[in-house]
């Protein structure tokens, strides 16, 4: 058997974490044979539903899981992890300010990236979660600049590329697994770009091995005005009928995300990840900005070449404004 992976979850003891320790710790996020010990990390007055969390993991009688590390203190929670899992983030409550927002969470993921780069193993594999997740990924990334590379970090727009695969699968009228190479670019926000400009149908009965989603589907006013948004929306229309913003398919998100990341993407597919953008794209380099990627190895890249119609361009160009903008607005 290869030896444990050590894997942190922040906000261990929130509704994210309670679908997704489940899902890694039965073998999802790594494959069957993996084993894991969860580091689960949340704040102190959470400690008593942490403890309940430990609990159901044990009574899951996971195979796989060779330990649990539930905890308050950041170094403990950190150290000598390879997947950091960045759920836990302060929620917007009633009467904050967007900017009173950044502040708090900038303060969290500055002194979880210092962190990072004291305790985590170098080569830790960063996901955050926790809104707004590009910037507090960028802030975790400059805390750690020093010590680990700009390439270990990630924030998620998974969820996204799923809501909007879906959507077209079932406009178009085949299973999910035959939609590929959807995309989202920018922040994971209402700004984000669902794009399926390169997106293909596998198998599609009518038309022979491979068709371009743009010819399936064939009504470009829908996707404009009706796929888009609802894509972009698809957060608060959870919220409005469950109540609770989206938990189980954002740990599903979240599960392939590192999944693809860890055991790499099949040839010729992409899957969408924010990283440190590397002036791709005339994206502005630093910035945490969800691009199309492809992982071998345990390494992402970017897909070059890809065609960005003048229509995507300019929403490309108010996506990049507004992480551009919530980067001014931290705290200097
Ligand atoms: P959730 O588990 O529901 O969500 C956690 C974070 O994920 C939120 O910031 C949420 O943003 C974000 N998120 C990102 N993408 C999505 C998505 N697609 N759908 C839903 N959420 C998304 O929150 P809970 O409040 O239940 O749990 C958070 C836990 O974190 C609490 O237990 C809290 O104590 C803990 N915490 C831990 C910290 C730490 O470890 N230092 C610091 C702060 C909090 P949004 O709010 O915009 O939905």
């Amino acid at each position: 058997k290869p030896n444990p992976i050590r894997v942190l979850v922040t906000g261990a003891a929130g509704q994210i974490a309670y679908s997704l320790v489940f899902m890694i710790a039965s073998g999802q996020m790594f494959g069957p044979y993996q084993p894991v010990v969860l580091h689960l990390l949340d704040i102190p007055k959470m400690q008593e539903v942490l403890n309940g969390v430990v609990m159901e993991l044990n009574d899951g009688a996971f195979p796989l899981l060779a330990g649990t590390v539930a905890t308050t203190d950041v170094k403990t929670a950190f150290m000598g992890i390879q997947v950091c899992l960045m759920v836990g983030a302060f929620p917007r409550g009633p009467g904050m300010q967007r900017s009173d927002l950044l502040k708090m969470n900038a303060n969290i993921f500055k002194e979880q990236g210092a962190a990072l780069a004291k305790y985590a193993a170098r080569g830790v594999k960063v996901l955050v979660v926790g809104n707004p997740a590009n910037t507090n990924a960028y802030i975790a990334c400059l805390a750690a600049k020093a010590d680990l590379p700009s390439t270990n970090f990630s924030a998620l727009t998974r969820l996204d590329q799923n809501r909007a695969v879906s959507m077209i699968a079932e406009r178009v009228g085949v299973p999910v697994a035959k939609v590929k190479n959807v995309s989202i670019w920018g922040n994971h926000s209402l700004t984000q770009v669902p794009d399926v400009t390169n997106a293909v149908i596998q198998d599609f009965p009518e038309k022979g091995l491979t068709t371009p989603v743009l010819t399936a589907v064939n009504d470009n006013k829908w996707l404009e005005e009706s796929f888009i948004p609802q894509v972009q929306n698809r957060g608060a229309a959870v919220i409005a009928a469950r109540k609770l913003s989206s938990a189980a398919s954002a740990a599903n998100a979240i599960v392939g995300h590192m999944r693809d990341w860890v055991l790499g993407t099949k040839d010729g597919e992409t899957v969408s990840m924010a990283v440190v953008s590397d002036g791709s794209y005339n994206i502005p380099k630093g910035l945490v900005f969800s691009f199309p990627v492809q992982c071998r190895a345990g390494e992402w890249s970017i897909v070059q070449g890809l065609k960005i119609t003048p229509f995507i361009q300019l929403k490309l160009d108010a996506t990049t404004k507004e992480l551009q903008s919530e980067i001014d607005a931290l705290p200097k």
